[in-house]
């Protein structure tokens, strides 16, 4: 066998062994999802589709190229003045998605001079970012103000200072203290980068994290979010003032260097946000959802994390216990994926469970059930 097969067997062996190998599956139909983060249930909304097939033959297919050669067209830039009115910025700029925004956006606003000061939840899309970039990296302790506080006063810094953190953390769905943040950013002339993933479309009246505390964007504040999550599209956005688009439009490579979004794409990313604005409801209806699981969870002894959003984690520590639990309920027609390292710490393996506007409360009465069967039969096995 070639060393190089040896080397890709032997690491998917050792991710066998400790229960960490993934595989892609497809999901039966008749089976009730509880892992999308199809939030607020516009992935399959029919307004947007019949409002798609209405106007399929005035876009075309593809972008055919990068914005800045001749793929910018009419609807992206509707789409990014509807998100930069909504996000109450000056301005906005689409790219691909979350992840290319996030390693883009990072790698372009920092330089060697600069230290970036990052939450140890933030996501990976953060994490490659800043590998990317040639600031200093200091990790602070997840959502501790003190830390970071002791962290800033203690680094000193040549160019400028960044603090970055999730709006809503994705695995623990706890929310970030954007009120302090805010004011250390303000205290110590940082710039305040906010990932919006999980909060755009359900928190601060769906505007996102930093409303959610009743504050505006101001210059030193970036806010970015995709559109494959709530808004349930794809695609992904940046948020602030003119100077700040202006500077990405030139230096993001990750906005440069690849194929605009099909205007396919953007027009049901638009159509959707509409949707988000006017249908203020179902942000209210899976918020309800959740906190109604929550509190049916809690009645028995499940080690659970709920802070409010449609993420709803149930901790079961070992990779074995999560692929059980998962296993045993798709058995019983629910999917809910088992979250392993690299994702989450060590000892932190978890169900995450998602919400959506489109479940019905009698299928989560049977989630409640089958959660409750499936922890009956793990006390017996262990018997
Ligand atoms: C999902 C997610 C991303 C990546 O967004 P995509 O559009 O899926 O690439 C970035 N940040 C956070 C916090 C996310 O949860």
């Amino acid at each position: 066998m070639m060393n190089f097969e040896k080397f890709l067997l032997n690491s998917l062996k050792s991710l066998e062994i400790k229960e960490l190998k993934r595989n892609r599956l497809i999901l039966k139909e008749n089976i009730i999802n509880f892992s999308s983060n199809d939030y607020l249930g516009l992935k399959d909304n029919p307004i947007t589709k019949e409002n798609l097939c209405k106007n399929i033959k005035n876009l075309s297919l593809g972008s055919g190229a990068s914005t800045h050669i001749s793929g910018y067209t009419e609807i992206q830039k509707k789409l990014e003045e509807k998100l930069s009115s909504f996000k109450e910025t000056e301005n906005c700029i689409v790219v691909g998605s979350g992840y290319l925004a996030n390693v883009g956006l990072i790698s372009a606003i920092t330089t060697e001079k600069d230290i970036i000061f990052s939450d140890s939840l933030n996501h990976a899309s953060i994490i490659d970012g800043i590998r990317l970039s040639k600031a200093k990296k200091v990790i602070y302790k997840h959502n501790n103000i003190e830390d970071l506080e002791e962290k800033i006063k203690k680094e000193k810094v040549n160019g400028n200072r960044f603090i970055i953190t999730d709006g809503v953390f994705s695995m623990e769905g706890d929310i970030a203290k954007l009120d302090k943040l805010y004011e250390i950013a303000e205290k110590y002339d940082a710039v305040l980068i906010i990932d919006d993933a999980h909060s755009t479309g359900i928190l601060g009246e769906g505007k996102g994290s930093l409303f959610h505390f009743g504050l505006k964007p101001n210059k030193r504040v970036v806010q970015m979010g995709t559109l494959s999550k709530a808004v349930g599209s794809y695609g992904s956005f940046i948020c602030g003032t003119n100077l700040l688009i202006d500077y990405l439009v030139n230096k993001m490579r990750t906005a440069i260097f690849t194929t605009a979004l099909s205007p396919i794409q953007n027009f049901i990313s638009l159509e959707n946000l509409k949707i988000l604005i006017n249908q203020p409801e179902r942000r209210k209806d899976v918020l309800q959802k959740a906190k109604y699981l929550y509190e049916k969870l809690k009645e028995r002894e499940f080690n659970i994390k709920y802070y409010g959003v449609p993420i709803i984690s149930l901790i079961l520590n070992t990779p074995e216990r999560a692929i059980y639990y998962r296993d045993k309920l798709l058995e019983k027609g629910f999917f809910v994926q088992a979250i392993r390292p690299p994702t989450v710490p060590e000892g932190e393996c978890r169900l995450r469970i998602t919400l959506s506007y489109n479940h019905k409360y009698e299928e989560i009465e049977n989630l409640i059930k089958a959660l409750k069967e499936v922890q009956d039969e793990e006390i017996n096995r262990k018997n």
